[in-house]
């Protein structure tokens, strides 16, 4: 993955958002305070505008996670700028980063997360999709592993649903949040399946609106 790479992850991410923001917010409505599909778009068009001119993997993430910072106010935005945080300290002095790399910098976004955070696999957030998904390309750190990765991805967004929130703004609707998935963990599905449509040839988009509603 060089830095073109990361620029396609992140515009190919950014115009996925323009099209789910309704349904973000409309998730986030129900179980939250209905912003997260905003805060996001706001956030990736910051993040995106800010790596530009970045010269390395490691710059343009550092980029993002500085736009993510400055733009997004709710709990999404420091947990995803963490995360951009620790992939650009993994890609530190790398103009090309191998797959294996990759994944031990998402791994080191993963842990920045629920440093930040403290939520646990089980807890109605974006690590329960994060953990999977990690797992899954830190196993096997191939094209295969990417493409396996989006798909435990998207199922782990889905199982949500079931999840009673233990962690932010949800949690304060206790069993009231069984039956809709958490939308952090539905943009963090989608953020993977953005890497996966880069990085492998073939990949395509799938549509989450009448799963998810
Ligand atoms: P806010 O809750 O401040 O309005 P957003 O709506 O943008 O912020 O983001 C909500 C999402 O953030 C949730 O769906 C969840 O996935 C994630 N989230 C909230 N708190 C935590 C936490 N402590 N750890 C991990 N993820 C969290
Ligand atoms: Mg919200």
């Amino acid at each position: 993955m060089n830095v073109e790479h990361v620029r396609t992850w992140l515009n190919e991410y950014q115009q996925r958002l323009v099209l789910v923001q309704g349904l973000l917010d409309e998730l986030d409505n129900r179980i939250g305070d209905g912003d997260h599909g905003t805060n996001m778009l706001r956030g990736f068009r910051a993040a995106c505008e800010q790596m530009r001119e970045a010269a390395s993997p490691s710059e343009a993430l550092h980029k993002v996670s500085m736009g993510l910072l400055s733009t997004v106010g709710g709990a999404s935005g420091p947990l995803y700028a963490t995360a951009f945080l620790r992939m650009s300290q993994t890609c530190r002095g790398m103009p090309e980063v191998s797959l294996k790399d990759l994944s031990d910098g998402l791994n080191a976004a993963l842990a920045g997360i629920q440093q930040r955070g403290s939520a646990n696999v089980g807890d109605k957030t974006m690590v329960d999709v994060w953990a999977p998904a990690v797992e899954c390309i830190l196993s096997d750190p191939t094209e295969q592993g990417l493409l396996e990765a989006a798909r435990v991805a998207r199922q782990a967004a889905l199982k949500t649903r079931q999840l009673v929130a233990r962690r932010g703004r949800a949690s304060y609707l206790g069993d009231r949040s069984v039956g809709t998935c958490d939308p952090g963990s539905v943009s963090s599905a989608i953020l993977f399946e953005c890497l996966a449509i880069t990085l492998v040839d073939g990949m395509e988009a799938e549509p989450w609106t009448t799963q998810v509603l």
